[in-house]
């Protein structure tokens, strides 16, 4: 029997492969006990053997999990499936394996040898999160159509329908199998909380959860911010404010938006999906992994009231030069810690993406995982419609995406707020 909430007095699971490089970083040791996610980023990670420090498969780390779980009354493995067909089509740097078409391959070769791993009754007292298809959907509110962010790919993916029915056969075959607790990507608020995007956005997670069998009930609940910057609470500022009768909605940085950070978007959506008819026991994730946005240019308090921009700029916590910036952004930290409960319709404060893996390569590197090179991982480059035209804000001499970049583990943890 499922519980409301898989975190909740559970111990999680800590990958040995990224604990073992936190530690070997000066400073390293005192985090590289957190729970983090595991990734099955293609197939071949399944099996593991992969070089590179990922030698451990799937089953490997369910194996490990049995043993941490020793001691504890519950205990939560956090896995993160993210192999669709055309997978990342706004971007470049975490292109799959998978062509648009291959949708066959991806529920035979992905999906179904991983629930054949996942179902294995040796592991039917854990509680296994998963964590499903991170930016796919979202993809496919902003990133499609006559927006001037559309890209082919994402007008594919939309066409053929494959992120939808990879998903739903993903919530429906992982659904399958009792112990298990889906989490469907929400990308976050500086993405989704926009009117035009969020109850879209909602319905489509509706659509997705009904699609290749897959019906609400195998949803356990959503994730926002996985892999980004978003602040968890911007204290300096709500987006009911006003200065001098402006509202701070009308700021460059808020731009409209309906939410100020991740928490009140959470929070806000969760709402929104039950009313569509997912289950009313739904919980939240929120990946702070790297929001925190701590260090010596953390403002302390409200920036001036001469105008909203003025008002909003000197008071955000958030660095970032635009929202719609996502690639190892200089500057951040070391989010909350991982716990569960944190607030109201929040499961927990998660750390899905691991702190010190990179986002993407900031020049081309050749490589065998079919990762591409995207400028906005290029510190130089001047951006696109998708992040306003502001520079990128990424940090120089990043290696491709998910592979350890010492230097930004090392910002992390300089600017990690709570501090470490
Ligand atoms: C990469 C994956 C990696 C994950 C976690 C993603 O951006 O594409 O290969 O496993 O980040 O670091």
């Amino acid at each position: 029997q499922r519980v409301d909430n898989p975190y909740a007095g559970a111990g999680v699971y800590v990958n040995p492969e990224w604990s073992a490089n936190a530690a070997g970083e000066p400073g390293g040791s005192a985090i590289a006990d957190q729970p983090t996610g595991v990734w099955m980023d293609r197939t071949a990670a399944i099996a593991g053997n992969q070089g590179a420090g990922r030698e451990m498969g799937l089953a490997d780390h369910l194996d490990e999990a049995v043993v941490q779980a020793q001691g504890h009354d519950d205990f939560v493995f956090q896995v993160v499936i993210y192999n669709l067909p055309g997978r990342d089509c706004a971007a470049l740097s975490s292109s799959g394996e998978l062509g648009p078409e291959e949708l066959d391959r991806y529920k035979t070769e992905y999906i179904d040898a991983i629930a054949d791993i996942l179902s294995d009754p040796a592991y039917a007292d854990l509680r296994i999160v998963t964590v499903i298809e991170i930016d796919s959907l979202p993809n496919l509110i902003t990133n499609v159509g006559s927006r001037p962010t559309a890209t082919p790919l994402c007008n594919q993916m939309l066409a053929n329908g494959n992120y939808v029915k990879g998903v739903g056969y993903a919530l429906a075959t992982l659904g399958d199998i009792d112990n298990v607790y889906n989490y469907v990507d929400a990308g976050h608020h500086g993405w989704l909380g926009w009117d035009d995007n969020f109850g879209p956005a909602a319905q489509l997670f509706y659509q997705a959860a009904n699609a290749e069998g897959a019906s609400p009930s195998d949803v356990a609940g959503f994730i926002s911010n996985t892999s980004n910057f978003s602040a968890l609470k911007e204290d300096h500022f709500s987006i009911g404010d006003t200065v001098n009768g402006t509202p701070v909605r009308q700021s460059s940085w808020i731009d409209w938006n309906q939410y100020t950070d991740e928490l009140t978007f959470a929070q806000a959506l969760r709402t929104q999906l039950v009313q569509l008819g997912f289950p009313s026991n739904i919980g939240m994730l929120i990946d702070t992994s790297r929001n925190g946005w701590g260090g010596p240019n953390r403002p302390t308090g409200p920036g001036p009231q001469t105008n909203v921009n003025a008002y909003v700029d000197g008071g955000r916590y958030d660095q970032r030069h635009h929202l719609g910036n996502w690639c190892n952004q200089a500057g951040a930290g070391l989010g909350e810690r991982p716990v569960a409960s944190p607030a109201a319709g929040i499961d927990a404060y998660v750390w899905m993406k691991p702190p010190g893996e990179s986002d993407g390569s900031s020049r081309e590197i050749p490589n065998d995982e079919g990762k591409g090179f995207d400028r906005m991982c290029d510190p130089t480059y001047g951006g696109n419609a998708q992040n306003g035209f502001n520079p990128s804000g990424a940090l120089p001499d990043a290696p491709v995406s998910g592979h350890w970049f010492p230097a930004q583990f090392q910002q992390l943890l300089a600017n990690a707020h709570p501090p470490v």
